[in-house]
């Protein structure tokens, strides 16, 4: 059978496709039906991109099959909701389908379950034909220098945490009454956080980003971001529109290092397209910063060829004073160049240090396999390594990188390796398998009470209509007793 388009790359593209998409997949759309219970039944744990689209290409590619996707979470959407900047709404639109495929009479969401916790794997893998583990990357890669857990140093999963409502990370309140942060890390996540930081208010204040956060960037004192990164400019993980973004900061102005972009004018000719149009921008930013030089209160720099050595403390409260920095010279060139310590160090004074070097994935259950260098679950297209019958999906699969479209190409992948394996036998579907009524018995025995998906579309009109009034496009629930409460009227 023939499987879904799977498109090339960039979201645009993809939502360009989109209501085409949709309204084919959508043949059965209209409440849950009382769906034959013989056919194929699938397990999702995790509903970020990767298990919508996971469920989405499946409902599509089989008629029969049916899905349940479970979340930790009583809210859906992963990463969309908890980890895209506030100010990018438009990417937030992938939303309006994975809400189409929630309501897809083939597919039921139970939020409010934590896989490996309030069920196993194995458990899943006996009531179900086939279980999709799509849980993401929940954790991060630690900097490894003394210091790190100093007040002031936090990592970059929770200060977009922080400013998105990620329950666990409501408490974090950084401070922000220095006047120099340090953002280890050149990639997106990294321009999102040193965005957030030098945004004015009145921009902010018109987006879903948090109260609290909200109120905290309306009294910081931070005026200076300093982006560090390991190897030079033309090694920079970001993207042409991040760092645009950045450049069209109102209220702030590049300061750059003028030695680290010698011969690159050159150098930038013979570049594959996308980086040569970065580098470009780049070198274009170093030169006019010249001319910008006295209009703006805010700044914001790359520092590159730089790695920390040592968070600095201030004796005096035990909190951020500096961070010491090893100068790095490049080996070799291109992508693969790789930064080698020259032996001098330099010392920046920041109160401030937030780590944006990764996220990282977890094992959530002893039986499955994982690869504890990689932060992945092995596998091959999908298929978990010596696990008949479990598959992996998005940054599980694949590491923490790349974007909600490169996660639906990904999660295609995936779901194409499911249905193959259902049409060759190499999973049998013959036999019925009893899916959420099983798993819902021993919830109930285990006191968990899962959230539907019409309970989070209660959660969903109680946040847009707290936003109204401010003129929010919605004011989030920060705790998860609020989610249930709300939830559970
Ligand atoms: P996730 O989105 O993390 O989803 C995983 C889900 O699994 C979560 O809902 C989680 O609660 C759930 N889960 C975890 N553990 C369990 C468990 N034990 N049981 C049940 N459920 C569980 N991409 C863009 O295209 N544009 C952007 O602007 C953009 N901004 C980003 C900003 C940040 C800060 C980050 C980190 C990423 C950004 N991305 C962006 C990338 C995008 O978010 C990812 O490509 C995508 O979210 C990965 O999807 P996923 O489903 O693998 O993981």
């Amino acid at each position: 059978m023939n499987g879904p388009k799977v498109l090339s790359s960039g979201l645009n593209l993809w939502t360009s496709g989109r209501s085409r998409w949709i309204s084919r997949l959508h043949d059965g759309v209209g409440g849950k039906s009382s769906c034959s219970s013989c056919g194929p039944k699938v397990c999702i744990v995790g509903s970020g991109p990767a298990g919508f689209y996971t469920a989405q290409y499946l409902i599509k590619a089989r008629r029969d099959v049916e899905v349940d996707i479970y979340e930790r979470l009583p809210v859906p959407f992963g990463l969309v909701r908890f980890g895209v900047a506030p100010d990018h709404p438009e990417v937030k639109n992938v939303i309006n389908a994975f809400t189409q495929t929630a309501k897809h009479s083939r597919c039921s969401f139970y939020g409010n379950v934590a896989v490996g916790k309030d069920v196993s794997v194995a458990e899943l893998q006996q009531a179900y034909h086939a279980v999709v583990l799509s849980y993401g990357a929940e954790s991060n890669r630690r900097i490894g220098v003394p210091g790190e857990d100093l007040a002031g140093v936090h990592a970059a999963k929770d200060f977009v945490g922080w400013y998105n409502g990620t329950p666990t990370s409501r408490e974090l309140r950084p401070d922000l009454s220095c006047e120099t942060a340090v953002i280890l890390g050149q990639g997106n996540v990294a321009l999102d956080v040193a965005r957030i930081l030098l945004s004015p208010v009145d921009v902010l204040e018109k987006t879903d980003i948090t109260q609290p956060a909200l109120e905290a960037l309306g009294e910081s004192r931070v005026r200076r971001v300093l982006i560090v990164g390991r190897r030079g400019p033309m090694q920079v993980a970001c993207t042409i529109k991040e760092l645009r973004e950045m450049v069209n900061l109102p209220n702030a102005r590049p300061e750059m290092v003028a030695a680290d972009f010698e011969g690159l004018t050159e150098a930038v000719k013979g570049l594959p397209r996308p980086r040569k149009r970065l580098t470009e921008l780049l070198l274009k930013v170093a030169g006019e910063e010249q001319e910008r030089r006295n209009e703006a209160s805010h700044i914001w720099s790359f520092r590159f060829f730089r790695s920390p050595v040592e968070i600095l403390s201030n004796p005096e409260n035990d909190r951020t004073a500096g961070i010491r920095l090893a100068v790095n010279r490049l080996e070799g060139s291109g992508e693969g160049a790789r930064a080698v310590r020259t032996g001098e160090v330099e010392d920046l004074a920041c109160g401030l240090v937030i780590s944006s070097i990764g996220y990282k994935s977890l094992p959530i259950d002893p039986t499955v396999p994982f690869d504890s260098r990689r932060a992945v679950v092995p596998n091959n297209l999908g298929r978990v390594h010596q696990a008949p019958g479990l598959y992996c999906s998005g940054w599980l699969k694949t590491g923490p990188t790349g974007v909600i479209a490169t996660t639906l190409n990904n999660s295609f992948d995936t779901a194409r390796s499911v249905v193959e394996d259902m049409g060759s036998g190499m999973l049998d579907v013959s036999a019925a398998r009893a899916g959420s009524q099983s798993i819902s018995r021993l919830l109930e025995k285990r006191g968990v009470k899962p959230v539907t998906f019409s309970d989070w579309e209660k959660i969903d009109s109680v946040e847009k209509g707290r936003g109204e009034a401010p003129g929010k496009p919605r004011e989030k629930l920060l705790t998860v007793e609020e989610m249930l409460q709300v939830a559970r009227q």
